[in-house]
């Protein structure tokens, strides 16, 4: 039960109440329960208005912090359901849109896009992709992992063609994106009536209630800052560091390239006809501008084995990012009204290409529970959610793991390192010559 003093002011219901029940019905309609000494119980039920009465303070039954993957599903599929809700992003729309992250959707998230009406940009320019090739000190192999996996594919759809699917979509169905609209903290979570409170795009304070928070605004956001004591925190650093590179150049084979080299890793994933995604294992520390083109592509063609196996196709390098690989999963992922989504949820490593993924999987989970819960008042799905998350959360960390492992040998010459050189090389003999080996590594790579 809210105190009154958290509900929007209306002088009118506080006349009359000693008691008022806030009860969220979804559909953007509002039912409130006032007890009247005089008259019992009334019931008042209005259709919600988006905005309260006091400058700078609004209400939603869903807010949304973020406007990536996570937040624009959840968004639209709610919105779909006829939920009041709003998104907050901090940043612009130009930004958002011009993120380049992710590009391969597993068929699981393609199938969810599809469900709800998102997934027709990907039908029109993704490109569907099924094979990865290693490149080893013991020579190269492809694996077709779609046809190890009863015939489940990737599809390659750049995550910033994505994320302007969605914004458009989200607009276009009538929803509210507040771009440069920061959150800053999330209030009263263990309330019925929880608060967050925004720095607006004009600087000024601002604040909403929800009956639900949605933290979907990634690692660093108000989400994460505003957990209870006592959350359970998992961390991993994996000691590996990728310069993360998009060159403006057609892909150079067609198949996803790994390859283990003594100098490091390096990794070749097509993302459109004209872009494609390269990673090289460098130094901890190292800046994202530190390398020359030449040397960047003198590197990979090394790496890549180019003298064997064909050179690439080079092009200018438009855009940098150094990433240092990481595990970061949160436990539990719901706290009263406040649930984590997403990155905000648990960070994974670029290593097995599972982060965008899980984050529409985890929106599309929330979403049917909100709308079970604000529309049928059925609170399973929520009670259900973390534990439901978490499990495919580990599911992906394990594999991502997993792959870590298989494409990074320590560089010393030490007796440590040449015994787990030694083990990385007898997975990679396994993962050529095993079938049952390979069936494994197909389900996993594939699914989400
Ligand atoms: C180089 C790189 C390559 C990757 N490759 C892949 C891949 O191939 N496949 C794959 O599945 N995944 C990949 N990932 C991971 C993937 O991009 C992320 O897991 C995915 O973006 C998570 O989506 P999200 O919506 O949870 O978070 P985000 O995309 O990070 O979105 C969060 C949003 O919240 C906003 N925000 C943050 N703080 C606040 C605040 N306080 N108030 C309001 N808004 C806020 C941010 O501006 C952002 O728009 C890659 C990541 C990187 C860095």
């Amino acid at each position: 039960m809210s105190p009154s003093s958290r509900l929007p002011h209306d002088d009118e219901t506080r006349a009359l109440s000693a008691v008022v029940i806030f009860l969220p019905f979804g559909a953007g309609i509002r039912v409130i329960l006032v007890r009247s000494k005089t008259f019992g119980y009334l019931v008042s039920a209005s259709v919600r208005d988006t905005k309260s009465q006091r400058p700078g303070d609004h209400a939603a039954d869903v807010v949304v912090l973020g406007a990536g993957p996570a937040g624009l599903v959840l968004g639209n599929i709610l919105l779909d359901r006829g939920i009041a809700c709003v998104v907050l992003e901090r940043a612009e729309r130009t930004q958002v849109q011009a993120r380049a992250r992710a590009g391969f959707l597993a068929a699981e998230t393609v199938r969810i896009l599809e469900r709800h009406g998102l997934a027709e940009g990907l039908h029109k320019r993704g490109q569907l992709h099924s094979t990865c090739e290693f490149r080893t000190e013991d020579g190269r192999f492809r694996l077709d992992y779609s046809g190890l996996a009863q015939g489940e594919r990737h599809t390659v759809y750049p995550q910033q063609h994505l994320v302007a699917d969605l914004v458009t979509r989200f607009l276009d169905r009538g929803g509210e994106i507040r771009f440069g609209s920061e959150a800053v903290a999330v209030r009263d979570a263990d309330t019925e009536r929880p608060e967050v409170a925004v720095r607006e795009a004009d600087g000024r304070p601002g604040l909403w209630r929800a009956r639900y928070v949605a933290g979907c605004d990634g690692r660093h956001g108000a989400a994460r800052r505003s957990l209870p004591a006592g959350t359970v925190r998992h961390h991993r650093d994996h000691g590996v560091t990728w310069l993360g590179l998009l060159a403006e150049a057609p892909p150079s084979l067609d198949a996803v390239g790994y390859a283990v080299h003594e100098r490091g890793f390096a990794g070749h994933m097509a993302r459109t006809s004209e872009v494609t995604r390269y990673y090289l294992q460098c130094e901890r520390g190292t800046p994202a501008d530190a390398w020359s083109e030449e040397r960047i592509w003198d590197e990979l063609e090394l790496r890549m084995r180019a003298r064997e196996y064909g050179p690439l196709r080079r092009g200018r390098v438009v855009q940098r990012c150094v990433v240092d690989l990481e595990s970061d999963v949160l436990e539990p992922l719901r706290h009263g009204a406040l649930f984590l989504v997403g990155d905000a949820a648990g960070l994974i490593s670029p290593s097995a290409a599972k982060g965008a993924n899980l984050a529409v999987l985890e929106a599309a989970v929330l979403a049917r529970a909100l709308i079970d819960d604000l529309t049928a008042q059925d609170p399973e799905g929520l009670d259900a959610y973390s534990a439901r998350c978490l499990t495919h959360i580990w599911r992906a960390q394990q594999f991502s793991h997993w792959m870590i492992g298989l494409l990074h040998g320590p560089t010393g010459t030490d007796g440590d390192s040449l015994f787990h050189n030694s083990l990385r090389r007898s997975r990679l003999t396994s993962l050529r010559t095993s079938r049952s080996h390979q069936d494994w590594f197909a389900e996993q790579y594939v699914g989400v």
